[in-house]
């Protein structure tokens, strides 16, 4: 996987209520302008080393200003589709995104018994879940009873989640993606963990006999591991051996 790139001037978009421009990339530094949901911005990301804070270095009506990239989300315009994007043509990491309202209209509810013991709800896209499912039943007739424990997440919802993260632990924050930022939106994701939900989005899942099974079969139903400890600089996020995305059938 090598990093997506994109238009330098692809804009920038609020999508918190509030934001506020600075001239220095620090949240006590004095204020250059403040933006609100919807506004844009265009420039590159900078890293402030002492924070580990991502700021964007814009331009605002002649003024240089750091935005704090953590109200910020960024549109790929191969992403700009009406209708369902390509399976495994989509392109969605930490710094480009698809549209915050994109949802497929394919989405299918994934079985309960293919899935953990929470009561919601998840679900994938049809060519997907097909896959998935063929998948998972090839597993457990060799006796690993691998399950669903996340799918299909909202750019709405995404919002909340990555609100939560960012409200817990500062924008320094590398495990949750900003909405429109996240493969989940896809749906053709899946975190999936043991039957027994002993290894749930921890990176221990990566010693369990189901782990060892994914990494070494999966590819044959066309899914794929996303984020490995060796492309955390391209991709922005934290390894996740747990996090599987469909990228079509060979
Ligand atoms: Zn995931």
């Amino acid at each position: 996987m090598t990093r997506h790139t994109g238009p330098a001037d692809a804009p920038w978009i609020v999508f918190t209520e509030a934001c506020i421009a600075r001239e220095h990339p620090r949240t006590d530094a004095p204020v250059v302008r403040r933006l609100g949901s919807g506004d844009q911005v265009v420039g590159p990301c900078h890293v402030e080393h002492a924070t580990d804070e991502e700021w964007i270095l814009a331009d605002i009506d002649g003024e240089r200003a750091y935005v704090p990239r953590w109200n910020l989300h960024r549109i790929h315009p191969d992403n700009q589709v009406v209708g369902n994007l390509p399976y495994g043509h989509e392109i969605v990491d930490r710094w480009w995104g698809l549209p915050i309202e994109y949802e497929p209209d394919d989405l299918v509810v994934v079985p309960k018994e293919f899935c953990d013991s929470d009561p919601k709800e998840y679900r994938l896209r049809s060519r997907a879940i097909d896959a998935l499912l063929d998948m998972l039943r090839a597993a457990r007739a060799e006796g690993l009873d691998i399950r669903v424990g996340s799918a299909y997440r909202s750019g709405p919802y995404q919002v909340g989640l990555y609100t939560r993260a960012v409200d817990r632990d500062g924008p320094r924050q590398r495990y949750s993606a900003p909405p429109g930022h996240s493969e989940h939106q896809l749906g053709t994701c899946v975190d999936l963990l043991d039957s027994e939900e002993k290894f749930v989005l921890v990176d221990e899942f990566k010693n369990t006999p189901h782990s060892a099974w994914l990494e070494q079969h999966a590819a044959r139903w066309g899914f794929r591991r996303s984020y490995y400890p060796e492309n955390v600089a391209e991709t922005g996020y934290i390894s996740e051996p747990w996090h599987w995305r469909y990228h079509g059938r060979r």
